[in-house]
C-alpha cells in the first residue's frame, strides 16, 4: 500500500481552497458536503461555483491567503491554476503542519483526492496512489452502476439499530453474525424496497429467537476450492465464504493474491504440507477443524484447485460428518483445467483426444502406483498431478510400458499465476527439460497430442 486511506472528519472545521475555477469548485463542494467551513481565496469565484455560491459555510476572499488563514485549518487545497501561487500556499501549509493537496502536482501533495462513490453514510473512496486517476474514475463508474442508491438507506438503518442491538447482543461473535444476517437477509430486502416498518418488525422477530443472542452459536466448516492461483478464478461463493470465515486453515499451494481476499480479521492457521516434512498430519488437521467448529467458529478450509481433486476433501468430510459438524463444499477450478486453459492446451479435441484422465504421480506408500494400461490409451490426454518429484522415474516407466518417446508432453509450473512457466517437448525429453529449467513446482504434466495445439493457439511472446 503506497498511501494510508482514512476518512477525515472536517465537519465544522475550516478548509482552505485556493482558486476560482473548476478544480477549486469541485474541492470546495466536496468539503462542504462533508460539513467543512470552506474559505475560498480567489479574485472571483467563477461560474463553476454557481451551485454552492450561496452555501452558508462558503466564504470567498479576494486576496492571497496568509499564514493566519492556514493555521488551524483541517485541510488546504491549492487549485488556482497558477503554479507559483499554489506553491506559496503549499509552503505555508507545510510549515503549519496542515495536510495539503495541490491539483495536478502529486509530488507536492500530503494527500490525494480519491474517486468517490457517495451513498452517505456509505462512502467508497478509490485511489491509485496517483498512478492513474482515470482508472480510479472508470472503476468508480463501475461501482456506481453496481451499488444501488438505496444502499445508503440500508447503512443508515443499520446505524440506527447499532446501539439497541449492542445492548441486546453482548457477545461479539453473536453480534457480528446478527449483522451479517441483517445486511444480507430479508431485513435488508425490506429496507432496500423502502419498507422500513416491516424491516423493523422482521428484525424484532429474529431477535426474539433464543439462539440469536447466544454466545456459542454452532460452528460450521467451509471446504472451499480456491483454484490454481489466479484469484480471478475463484467462484462467487468461495469469495463470499472467505469473507465470512472466523478462522482459515490453509496450505502452501495458496498464494498471497488469494489469501489477501480472506476476511482481514480471520485467524490464519498454516497447516501446509511439503511432500516430506508434514507440518500437521491429516488426522491432526481434521481434529483441529472439528475442535474449532465445536467452539462455534466458522472454519474455512481453503484448498488449492478443487477440494475433491487429489485434495483429500473426501476424507475430511467423512470425519466431519461422523462428528456431526455442519459443512459446505465449494468446488474450485482444478489445476488441470486452469493450467490447460492458461497454457493454451485443450484437454480434449475432436482430432486428438476423446478422453482425458487425471492421475497422481505420488503413490500411497511412496511408490508410483499407476495402472499403466489405463494410461497408455490412444486418443487420450493424461494429466499428472504431483509428478514433478519423480518425473524421470515416471517417464522411464511410461517408456518401459511401451509408450512412444515422441509422445508430446508439456509441463506447466505455477499455472495461471503471474510466474507461470510452460515447457513443451516429448515424453522422452520432458524430464531433462524440467531439470535444466530448474522447475520447482507446483507443476502438472500433460501428455498427449493435444499439446501440439498450443503452437496454433498461443501467440508467440
Ligand atoms: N486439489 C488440487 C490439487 C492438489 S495436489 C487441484 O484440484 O488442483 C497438488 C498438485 O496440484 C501439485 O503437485 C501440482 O501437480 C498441482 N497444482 C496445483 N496448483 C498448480 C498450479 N498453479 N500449477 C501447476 N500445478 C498445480
Amino acid at each position: 500500500m503506497d498511501q494510508l486511506p482514512i476518512f477525515l472528519n472536517v465537519a465544522g472545521r475550516p478548509v482552505v481552497v485556493l482558486g476560482g475555477g473548476a478544480q477549486a469548485a469541485r474541492r470546495a463542494e466536496l468539503a462542504l458536503r462533508a460539513g467543512g467551513h470552506v474559505r475560498v481565496f480567489a479574485p472571483k469565484a467563477g461560474e463553476d461555483f454557481r451551485d454552492i455560491r450561496d452555501h452558508a459555510h462558503l466564504t470567498v476572499l479576494a486576496r492571497e491567503p496568509a499564514a493566519a488563514d492556514v493555521a488551524g485549518a483541517a485541510l488546504v487545497f491549492c487549485a488556482s491554476g497558477d503554479a507559483a501561487a499554489d506553491r506559496r500556499l503549499q509552503a505555508l501549509a507545510r510549515r503549519a503542519g496542515v495536510p495539503v493537496n495541490v491539483a495536478d502536482a502529486p509530488g507536492l501533495c500530503d494527500f490525494i483526492m480519491p474517486a468517490i462513490v457517495d451513498r452517505a453514510p456509505l462512502t467508497i473512496a478509490i485511489g491509485t496512489g496517483g498512478a492513474s486517476p482515470v482508472f480510479a474514475r472508470l472503476l468508480r463508474a463501475k461501482l456506481e452502476s453496481l451499488i444501488p442508491a438505496s444502499y445508503g438507506r440500508l447503512v443508515a438503518f443499520a446505524s440506527r439499530q447499532r446501539e439497541p442491538v449492542g445492548k441486546r447482543i453482548r457477545d461479539a461473535t453473536a453480534r457480528r453474525r446478527f449483522w451479517e444476517w441483517l445486511l444480507e437477509g430479508p431485513v435488508a430486502d425490506r429496507v432496500l424496497e423502502g419498507r422500513e416498518a416491516e424491516a423493523t418488525a422482521e428484525m424484532e422477530r429474529h431477535l426474539a429467537a433464543p439462539d440469536v443472542t447466544a454466545s456459542a452459536p454452532s460452528g460450521e466448516v467451509y471446504l472451499v476450492g480456491a483454484g490454481p492461483g489466479d484469484p480471478d478464478l475463484l467462484t462467487f461463493r468461495a469469495l463470499r465464504l472467505m469473507q465470512r470465515a472466523d478462522v482459515v486453515l490453509y496450505d502452501r499451494l495458496l498464494g498471497d493474491a488469494i489469501m489477501n481476499l480472506v476476511r482481514r480479521d480471520a485467524e490464519r492457521i498454516y497447516v501446509g504440507k511439503r511432500s516430506k516434512e508434514h507440518t500437521l498430519s491429516q488426522d491432526e488437521i481434521t481434529a483441529l477443524m472439528i475442535r474449532l467448529a465445536r467452539e462455534g467458529r466458522r472454519v474455512l478450509r481453503l484448498k488449492g484447485g478443487d477440494p475433491f481433486m487429489f485434495g483429500r476433501g473426501g476424507e475430511e468430510i467423512e470425519h466431519l460428518a461422523a462428528a456431526g459438524i455442519a459443512f459446505q463444499i465449494v468446488p474450485g477450478i482444478t489445476a488441470a483445467n486452469g493450467c490447460a486453459a492458461y497454457a493454451g492446451i485443450p484437454l480434449t479435441h475432436r482430432d486428438h483426444a476423446q478422453a482425458c484422465v487425471f492421475v497422481t504421480g505420488h503413490g500411497q506408500k511412496d511408490q508410483v502406483d499407476v495402472d499403466w494400461k489405463l494410461l497408455l490409451q490412444p486418443r487420450q490426454t493424461v494429466v499428472i498431478y504431483m509428478g514433478l518429484g519423480r518425473l524421470a522415474e515416471l517417464t522411464r516407466e511410461f517408456l518401459a510400458h511401451g509408450a512412444d518417446p515422441a509422445l508430446p508432453a508439456a509441463l506447466i509450473e505455477n499455472g495461471t499465476r503471474a510466474n507461470q512457466r510452460v515447457l513443451t517437448g516429448t515424453l522422452g525429453t520432458i524430464a531433462d527439460q524440467a531439470a535444466a529449467a530448474a522447475i520447482k513446482g507446483p507443476a502438472i504434466i500433460i501428455l498427449g497430442t493435444v499439446v501440439t495445439l498450443r503452437d496454433k493457439l498461443v501467440a508467440p511472446d
